[in-house]
């Protein structure tokens, strides 16, 4: 009889695997995964393939390959106040993914409590309890999606350790601004928290909107694990290259897992991504245009079919409230879209730490626009159908 770790039992198959497969048999648009349904550039696709046929297939260095590590680093240090050592403080993982997995498990103990905003991205419960953490989940309110002082010291214990922020944040598409970095900065100061900051939309922001990352206040260098990934900056969400970004002492914790957890990132597509962070400025400024035009397409799309929904300042999701279409709850609303509107969406309830008081409260869900823009319009056309009778 096999016996499965009773630490693991609670954790089924992620909601996004469920609702591609849910699209994949009713022939619905697939806007619940956040993957793009088109591939980045060829440049980076043709250096991993020359990677490959040059016989650089064996296992890379397990920080990462030099060369990306080191062009990781330049790109930060052109960005960012703190300039990190690409030899000591910039890692390669297998995705923001492990990155986060590898922080939890390096940095918590049984007991211990992070914060974070929820909803939330659903590998961070599951990172936090494999060490023995949780996540305490301090909430974001519809329809402006922020958060007082009082809210975040509300959430804090004996055993609160650290802020898990991610900004700009799946799935409500905030980046955070100056003045609420500051509330973050002056609390986690207070209360000598650790802070891991999740940043892969970082490029994913539309102006006026700007991303600034909370480690590049003053005095929070030191204490922030800083996480990006190259899946949704180019385009390949598959190939699982993330990274992270820590002083010395934090980066030896988090390699010691990463060590024994993949040991390296796929050595072939780091080289891809040494190509990737070769392109030049207009790169980003492409994407983000192309990104907006198919943000602003979604929307119009939704608010046609009666879903109210605001413009993301970032990411490539749009949370989109059902409540002048259908009272039922959005585990079923996002069911029904699926299986007799053959649109895929994903439901945010499972998005808190208790997801059936949400599932009560929000008639909310989430569309990807990682989509080219005949996805969007044919997903527009048969939400416009929901209001027919
Ligand atoms: N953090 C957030 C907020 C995400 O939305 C995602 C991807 N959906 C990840 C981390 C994981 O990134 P990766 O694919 O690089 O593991």
């Amino acid at each position: 009889m096999p016996k499965i770790s009773a630490k693991w039992r609670d954790f089924g198959t992620s909601i996004f695997s469920i609702m591609t497969q849910k699209a994949i048999a009713s022939g619905a648009v697939n806007l619940a995964q956040g993957f793009p349904d088109f591939d980045g550039p060829t440049v980076i696709k043709d250096a991993a393939i020359a990677a490959i046929k040059a016989g650089r297939n064996q296992y890379a260095p397990a920080p990462g390959v030099p060369e990306l590590r080191q062009l990781l680093a330049q790109r930060k240090a052109e960005q960012s106040q703190r300039t990190y050592d690409w030899h000591s403080e910039v890692t390669i993982f297998s995705g923001a993914s492990e990155a986060i997995f590898c922080a939890l498990q390096a940095l918590f103990d049984p007991g211990d409590e992070i914060l974070a905003f929820e909803p939330y991205f659903d590998s961070y419960p599951a990172a936090a309890h494999s060490s023995g953490a949780r996540i305490v989940g301090i909430p974001l309110d519809p329809p402006s999606f922020t958060f007082t002082r009082s809210s975040l010291e509300q959430a804090v214990t004996k055993r609160t350790r650290a802020l898990l922020l991610n900004s700009p944040h799946n799935p409500t598409g905030r980046a955070f601004n100056q003045v609420e970095l500051e509330i973050l900065r002056d609390f986690v100061l207070a209360h000598d928290l650790l802070v891991i900051t999740d940043e892969v939309y970082e490029e994913l922001v539309y102006s006026p909107a700007k991303h600034q990352s909370i480690a590049d206040l003053p005095d929070m260098a030191e204490r922030s694990i800083v996480i990006s990934s190259t899946a949704k900056t180019f385009s390949f969400t598959g190939w699982k290259v993330g990274y992270a970004f820590a002083p010395k002492e934090l980066t030896a914790a988090l390699r010691a897992v990463h060590q024994f957890t993949v040991f390296c990132s796929a050595t072939p597509l780091q080289y891809g991504m040494i190509a990737a962070l070769e392109l030049g400025p207009e790169y980003f400024s492409e994407l983000r245009q192309d990104y907006r035009l198919r943000r602003d397409l979604l929307l119009t799309e939704l608010r046609a079919s009666g879903f109210r929904a605001e413009a993301p300042e970032g990411t490539y999701f749009i949370v989109a409230d059902y409540s002048d279409l259908s009272t039922v709850d959005d585990l079923k609303f996002a069911s029904q879209l699926t299986e007799q509107h053959k649109v895929a969406a994903i439901p945010i309830s499972v998005f808190y730490t208790d997801q059936q008081l949400a599932a009560r409260r929000y008639r909310y869900v989430r569309f990807a626009f990682c989509k080219n823009q005949a996805t969007i319009a044919e997903a527009g056309s048969r939400l416009r159908r929901i209001r027919e009778p």
